[in-house]
């Protein structure tokens, strides 16, 4: 889909192709499906929309409604989920890239929530303790999961988990409580928190 968009720094108009029904993870793993330059700037501009992603093969559909919009803007004909289906929602485009990374590789993402949870609580020194949006899955391959962190002290490093840690957040996470609802949900560490709470309870 083309749309007509004013350069936020020059005013000048051009065309931006969006893709509200997303079938390429590859535009929302590298964000080119947000990007854009000005042609007459030259201005490189994050243009997030609402869009859906959908991947019937990891039973999967991923809402992004970025800040500013709300569930009426999301495309027309979105797919319908099917029984077992993972529903998400996710309000930024670097959320939406994460999760998308996580159902492409076949993890499950309550279990990298969860995760990064207990990595920022095992390293105070480091992280903001309240601050779980610190981590951002960057990569994961068969040894080791990584991450883009933001420490306390403001820098940025990519911090690697062995992957057998990730498999015991996976065995944490194997009461029906943690089943899908069956609804879009926004799962984040609160959501992991939450649940851990009502059991509980
Ligand atoms: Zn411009």
């Amino acid at each position: 889909m083309k749309e007509t968009i004013d350069c936020p720094k020059c005013g000048a108009e051009f065309e931006f192709e969006t893709f509200p029904l997303m079938e390429y993870p590859e535009k929302i793993l590298d964000l080119t499906a947000f990007r854009a330059t000005c042609p007459s700037c030259g201005a490189e501009l994050m243009l997030p929309y609402p869009c859906v992603y959908h991947n019937p093969a990891r039973r999967v559909i991923i809402r992004f409604i970025p800040r500013g919009f709300d569930l009426s803007d999301l495309p027309a004909g979105a797919p319908v989920p099917l029984s077992g289906y993972s529903l998400r929602d996710v309000y930024s485009a670097h959320s939406f890239r994460e999760k998308t990374l996580i159902f492409e590789r076949g993890l499950d993402d309550r279990a990298i929530e969860l995760l990064k949870i207990l990595t920022i609580q095992q390293n105070p020194e480091r992280f903001d303790v309240k601050d779980p949006d610190v981590l951002l899955l960057a990569d994961a391959d068969e040894e080791a999961l990584s991450f883009f962190a933001l420490a306390k002290d403001g820098n940025d490093f990519v911090l690697k988990t062995p992957s057998g840690l990730y498999d015991q957040m996976c065995a944490e996470l194997t009461s029906p409580h943690f089943d899908e609802s069956g609804d879009f949900e926004t799962v984040d560490s609160q959501w992991v928190l939450d649940h851990f709470r009502l059991l509980e309870s």
